[in-house]
């Protein structure tokens, strides 16, 4: 399986690399990570990043993936890649369950060589709600349970380079926090800014051949819009299909169509937030709401956010630039 593993990837790179697209991050569980399968990309001059979910000690990965062993098989990969000079990040989802694992969490990706870890809520999908076993938690939940680890970390003397506590900062060792929900300026030149930048430089190809402007849409059952790259080709799907139309698409473009965005008094800060989060939300809509936005904009969650910072500016020292103070 290993050796099919590498030369598949080896076809892959080959091709992509033929038509002069760079491979610069990688999504793996790392299940299937070898010698052999870095050695490919060596040979071709490339050192993709890797990124590897993990979802906390504790036997915490194993119980999310449903599978025994994950855990092991993750942390073997995390250490491969980061021993031959690869760049690893982790991503964590958190919950009820695994949320204390936090500090753990954080030793153990050291211990592997991993220096930066992306938190976030598990997404609120009927999925994740069917087999949570009660450790789902609602945004505000989430908020709440995440605020306590800014503090924590400048106080443990800030153990990882990077943490990425989803919308909610990002903390860095050797640099300043950022807060993470400042989507816009709050001025109406939002209105022709696009949607979603991100989208704007990566497009995500599902299994079945499905150009998505990003993989959180897999999510939902409306992905069935965009087309498939077997169907149109990738260039007409990357110049004139239903997916440049959605990636092409700005702000204004929503409040054209979103009546409750439009008359929104955080429509300059949000623009209407994450499409994925409409998309696979309550309102199971592209052009919808990002409900976990309004939570956010209509509950003063952007205060309680600056407050966490200064307090650890204040405690810490060297935590915000002096503009946000
Ligand atoms: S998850 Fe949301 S913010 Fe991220 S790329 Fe997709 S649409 Fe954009
Ligand atoms: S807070 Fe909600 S209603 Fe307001 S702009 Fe954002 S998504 Fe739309």
């Amino acid at each position: 399986m290993l050796k099919h593993t590498a030369s598949f990837l080896q076809q892959l790179g080959d091709r992509i690399l033929s038509h002069h697209m760079v491979i610069n991050q990688l999504y793996t569980n790392g299940w299937l990570m070898d010698e052999s399968v870095l050695d490919a990309f060596e040979s071709r001059g490339i050192k993709p990043e890797f990124i590897i979910s993990y979802d906390g000690t504790g036997g915490w990965h194993d119980w999310m993936r449903g599978r025994p062993g994950a855990e092991e098989a993750t942390l073997r990969a995390m250490r491969l890649c980061a021993r031959r000079g690869f760049y690893v990040s982790a991503s964590m989802c958190v919950h009820r369950g695994n949320l204390s694992t936090l500090p753990q969490t954080v030793e153990t990706l050291r211990a592997v060589g991993v220096e930066e870890l992306s938190v976030a809520n598990v997404d609120e999908t009927d999925l994740w709600r069917a087999h949570s076993e009660g450790n789902a938690m609602t945004l505000p939940e989430y908020m709440e349970a995440m605020l306590p680890y800014v503090d924590w970390y400048y106080k443990a003397g800030r153990p990882i380079d990077i943490l990425k506590l989803c919308n909610i900062a990002y903390l860095q060792r050797d640099q300043l926090a950022r807060p993470w929900f400042t989507s816009f300026d709050g001025t109406e030149k939002c209105l022709d800014c696009y949607l979603c930048s991100a989208v704007r430089w990566t497009a995500y190809i599902t299994p079945e051949g499905r150009l998505l402007p990003c993989m959180p849409m897999t999510a939902s059952p409306d992905q069935s819009r965009f087309p498939k790259v077997q169907d149109i080709g990738l260039q007409k799907g990357l110049s004139d299909s239903y997916y440049m139309q959605f990636v092409n698409s700005r702000v204004k473009d929503l409040l054209a169509v979103n009546q409750e965005c439009a008359a929104c008094e955080h429509r300059y800060k949000c623009g209407g937030g994450c499409r994925a989060s409409a998309l696979c939300g309550p309102d199971h809509s592209l052009l919808g709401c990002d409900r976990h936005m309004c939570t956010f904009w209509k509950n003063g969650c952007e205060d309680r956010i600056m407050e966490a910072l200064r307090r650890a500016d204040e405690t810490y020292g060297n935590v915000l630039e002096p503009a946000a103070k």
